[in-house]
Formats: structure tokens, sequence, C-alpha cells
């Protein structure tokens, strides 16, 4: 075999462990409600919680900020790619979470991928939960620090390693809201943590930003923790709906990571448009009490409806519900079967998750309508007793 050959086996096998993943076009915005090839499908895919991914306001802020700012920054951040609308989202970001600066990247991936390298390097140690992202995965690898995976929220394990490490520098990072489980990392003992083991601690607030906390603040507010060591990262194509992320801290570690994280520094900056829509979402996030309260309500009636016999809904509190089918082969004819009804749920699989709990990952959006909610409900109790 040659070396494409190779490739194509490869790729073979993952057909023969239904683990190939495709993508489908979607024609229109981003919305509960999808045209596929011509099919209208209701979607419980994205994790555009407020439902501001597609909303005209941010479309229109878009416009508006493309015809004052162009389409590109032409160069990176720290050479000429940095605009006056970026230093304004920053600073209403910064005050938003509660911070005294924020910093802005291109991608939640791009900034997980450049702080943690940042903070800490060979003979440090990084305590991680085993369910984090695979950004933060990555930024862990690329920093060469020593890395302590802990059990899935296991305080007493993370007690333990921290207790038994020398390692000069310690950095603590966690997912505040997990992505594929929809659980929330206990903040207030991280930190306490933090501080008795004087390490740093790195919050991944994708999930959480926007949708906890007062007005949308997200999960650190929630949970009233602040200070120096608390390092908090958060998406803005999630519930903020457009793209890019922030870090937000402390003075001092924002302006370091600006001087090191090479994931902002090495990149053209992003399109400084994107920065009037998202001062617009900013906006929308924090008036958006309504939006988050209708959200609420759906996941609510989503857990009081699902009959829990064969297949179990995970504990959690977000919008992230995921139901555990176990293996890949139930996971994918699940989904085909409720494709052919109309309803979009993504079947997670192993790398994704651990093997053995394939899942559907049920994402509810203030978009979405009772009415969506009563009939994915419907459908699932019913296949639970067919499939
Ligand atoms: C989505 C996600 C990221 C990456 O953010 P992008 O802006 O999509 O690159 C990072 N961390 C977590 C926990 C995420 O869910």
């Amino acid at each position: 075999m040659n070396r494409l050959e190779h490739l194509r086996a490869a790729l073979d096998k993952l057909d023969d462990e239904h683990l190939r993943r495709i993508r489908r076009d979607i024609e229109g915005p981003c919305s509960p409600h999808v045209v596929i090839d011509g099919q209208t499908y209701t979607a419980f895919c994205s994790n555009d919680y407020l439902g501001l991914a597609g909303d005209p306001q941010l479309a229109e802020a878009l416009i508006e900020g493309a015809r004052q700012w162009g389409a590109g920054a032409g160069a990176s951040h720290l050479i000429s790619g940095h605009y006056a609308i970026q230093h304004t989202l920053e600073k209403r970001l910064a005050a938003f979470v509660g911070c005294e600066r924020a910093l802005v990247f291109s991608s939640g991936f791009m900034a997980n991928m450049g702080i943690i390298p940042a903070l800490v390097g060979r003979n440090d140690a990084i305590f991680a939960d085993r369910l984090n992202h695979a950004s933060l995965i990555d930024g862990m690898l690329l920093s060469r620090a020593d890395i302590h995976r802990i059990p899935h929220l296991d305080m007493t394990a993370l007690e333990r390693q921290l207790a038994a490490s020398a390692a000069k520098t310690k950095l603590i990072v966690s997912d505040s809201v997990f992505s594929m489980d929809g659980d929330v990392a206990p903040l207030r003992e991280l930190m306490a943590l933090a501080e008795r083991f004087d390490a740093w601690l790195l919050i991944d607030d994708a999930h959480g930003f926007g949708v906890l906390g007062p007005q949308g603040r997200g999960a650190p507010a929630e949970a009233g923790i602040n200070g120096w060591r608390l390092i908090q990262m958060g998406t803005l194509s999630k519930a903020a709906g457009v793209s890019g992320a922030f870090v937000a801290g402390h003075a001092t570690v924002i302006e370091w990571l600006m001087q090191k994280a090479r994931t902002y520094i090495f990149t053209t900056g992003s399109p400084p448009a994107l920065a009037q829509a998202l001062a617009a979402s900013i906006d929308l996030i924090e008036a958006g009490n309504e939006r988050r309260a209708h959200l609420a309500m759906l996941i609510e009636r989503l857990k009081k409806g699902l009959v829990q016999a064969r297949w179990k809904l995970l504990p959690s509190r977000t919008p992230i519900q995921p139901l555990i089918v176990g293996d890949n082969a139930t996971a994918l004819a699940l989904g085909a079967a409720l494709m052919k009804e109309g309803l979009w749920i993504p079947a997670i699989r192993p790398p994704t998750v651990p093997a053995g709990s394939a899942r559907m990952r049920i994402s509810l959006t203030a978009a979405h309508t009772a009415a969506d909610v009563d009939r994915l409900i419907e459908a699932v109790n019913r296949l639970e007793k067919t499939l």
C-alpha cells in the first residue's frame, strides 16, 4: 500500500467503527429551524444559547461595522491590525465580567492554545479535569509543563495532586460548563484550592458566558469568584452569537498574555467589523433576562418530559442536555430516525467522549419554542421503545 492507500484504509476503518463524521450544508442563517436540501428541520445542535447568531440586529451591526471598518485587519494586532472598536469591545468585556482588563483572540481554540503556554512551561505543573475541552488539552501539550489529569470534578484527587507537587508554578485548568456533559465545575472549591496551593486558576467559560450569572456575566460571576489568580476565558462564538474569544483578568496578567501568547501575536487581527457586532451582542446579552428565562423554562420542560428508561439524560442545569445511549451504532441509528422526522440532534461519539458513552447532545436555545421541545420529547420517548 502507498501512503494514499493507507489513508483510504484508515477512512474505511472510521466507517466500520461508525466514527466517520459528515457535514451538512445549511441554507440560511443560524436558527433552530433550518433548511437542508430543501427539507426543514428543527435543530438541537448549536451553541447559540440566546438565539443571537441569526438575529437581524447583529447582522445590521456587522454591516454597519463593515461600512465603517472595512473587511480585514491588514496585520496582526501588535503590528498595525488593532482598531479603536476592538479596544472599546475589550473594555466593555472586562467591565461586564468584572475584571480589570480583557484581550480578544480570534477564536476560543486560539485563546486556549495561547494562554496556557504563556503561563507555564517546562518543570511547571498543570492540573486539569479529564473532560476539559480539546483546545485546553492542546494548549497544555504545547506548554511542555507536567500534566496531571484529574478524574472529572474530583476535588479530593485534585487536592492530593496539588499537595504532592513541588512545581514552582502551578496552574489549575477547568471548563466551567463541560461541553459534552453540561455539568458545572465547583468554581469556589477550585478557587479555594488555587489559593491554598498558590496556583493560577484558568476557567474556560465557553458555555457559561451569556448564559450563567447575573445578566449572563458568566460562571465565575455566578460563583462570585475573582482576584488576580483567576484568569477567565470566554468565547464570543456561542451565546454571543458571533466569533472570537476573550481572556479577562488582572491587568498585569493580561499585559503578560498580550506580550507572550503566540496565538495572539502571530496571527492577523480579526476583522474589526466583528467587534462592532460583538459590542451589540454584549448589549443584548446584558439585556437578555427574558431570553435566559425562556431558555430555563425549556430546560425544565425537556427534563420533565423525557421518560428515562433505556437512555439516560445526564444531570445538567445548563442548555447542554446529553442523552446517553451507549454504543456508537445506537447513537447513529437514533440520530437517523430523528432526522427522518425532521429533528436534528448530533450523535457525539468517541474520541469526543469516552468509549461506550456515545450520546445525543441536545442543546437548547432561547430561539426554540415550547412546541419544538415537545416534539423532541414525544419522538425520543417513542423511539426509546421501538428502536
Ligand atoms: C467551543 C469551545 C472552545 C473553542 O471556542 P471557539 O471560539 O469555537 O474556537 C473552547 N473551549 C470550550 C469549552 C468550548 O466549548
